[in-house]
């Protein structure tokens, strides 16, 4: 059995036109030969309205709640999607994340997929259906509902598609393919054929959203062929693979293949003599961001100082508690 895993973005399902476009779209696609699973965003900016919403009637939202609000969104855009392909005379199903059978450690608001259980998404594609999932969601053991980050559908598709052993994994969005920067910010970017898993994986942790970088990981890891393609225009896209496959015939190669930027990040230096080997207080700050789910993109230390740059919308919390733990609890 062939099976496809679609993924359609944000922008590709903002409304009720757009739907019907990526509606005609899978209908062309589907085949008897092929069986697709179709992962959804929510539609537009959602997320992000949600978000404004909780934190308007919540000064500090309680974080399971959060994820429990935020994978509504990915779940209408599912129904919705379901229902247009049913009344076209094709059947399909919505599933949830936790329908899909996507469990995840407990993480909320960046929940870790830790496997994934194939059978129902299996039955159905085996009866004739397509599959639409609601992207960016799953549950934990204990049946609290978990979200994957932000930009996590392309995480959930490309992991489907890996426990489905799926042919390919496809990501449709705004653009024609994966550039050799934001085409929105340079004119002149070259839309690239193929990249390998590996500049994939450092573009992304640096800001290309174009993929999000653990799904890029999650390809490689099951050597997964990543197309991204344009939603409503037809074009060939780009390609993620290995290594070895994306230039076979220049054995070392020395192109310059992507410049990117991190917005949105903040920069915080902790000052005290001889830092570096200050063992108690480095342990304290790297398990303090381990609690608080805090990433930290880049570090830099000297005899004075360690730097690190993580985001900005955690950087004010992350500062209070490390000034709490780092300088108020060692004074007391
Ligand atoms: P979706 O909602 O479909 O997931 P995203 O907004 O997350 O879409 O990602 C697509 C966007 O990524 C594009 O609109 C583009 O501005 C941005 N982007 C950043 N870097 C690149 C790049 N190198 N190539 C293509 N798109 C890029
Ligand atoms: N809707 C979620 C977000 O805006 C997930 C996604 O779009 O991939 O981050
Ligand atoms: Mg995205």
């Amino acid at each position: 059995m062939s099976i496809v895993v679609q993924k359609y973005g944000g922008t590709s399902v903002a409304t009720k036109e757009n739907l019907e476009k990526i509606c005609e779209k899978i209908i062309a696609y589907a085949s008897k030969k092929i069986k697709l699973v179709i992962v959804v965003s929510a539609q537009g900016k959602t997320t992000d309205h949600l978000i404004a919403k909780a934190n308007d009637y919540s000064n500090a939202p309680n974080k399971r709640d959060l994820d429990l609000l935020l994978t509504t969104g990915e779940i209408q855009t599912a129904s919705l999607l379901s229902m247009m392909l049913n009344e076209r005379g094709y059947d399909s199903v919505s599933l949830t994340g936790y329908q899909a059978g996507i469990l995840s450690d407990s993480t909320y608001g960046n929940a870790n997929i830790k496997h994934i259980y194939t059978e129902n998404i299996l039955n159905y594609l085996n009866s004739g259906y397509i599959v639409v999932v609601a992207g960016f969601q799953a549950i934990d053991k204990l049946g609290n509902i978990t979200t994957l980050g932000r930009g996590g559908s392309d995480l959930s598709a490309v992991a489907i598609a890996s426990a489905l052993k799926a042919n390919k994994c496809e990501i449709y969005s705004d653009i024609d393919g994966i550039y050799s920067a934001d085409p929105r910010i340079i004119s002149k970017a070259k839309l690239l054929k193929k990249i390998s898993y590996n500049e994939m994986l450092e573009a992304a942790s640096a800001g290309a959203k174009v993929l999000h970088n653990r799904s890029v990981n999650v390809g490689k890891k099951y050597q997964m062929p990543i197309y991204v393609k344009n939603a409503v225009k037809n074009s060939n896209g780009s390609l993620v693979t290995d290594d070895s496959l994306e230039n076979p015939d220049v054995i070392e190669n020395k192109n310059i293949k992507f410049i990117t930027k991190k917005e949105d990040i903040a920069k915080i230096c902790i000052v005290g003599d001889m830092i570096m080997s200050n063992k108690k207080a480095i342990t304290k700050i790297f398990s303090l961001a381990d609690e608080e789910n805090v990433t930290i993109y880049m570090i830099s230390f000297s005899e004075l100082a360690l730097n690190i740059i993580i985001d900005k919308d955690k950087s004010e919390s992350f500062m209070k508690k490390l000034h709490s733990i780092l300088i108020e609890e060692e004074t007391k």
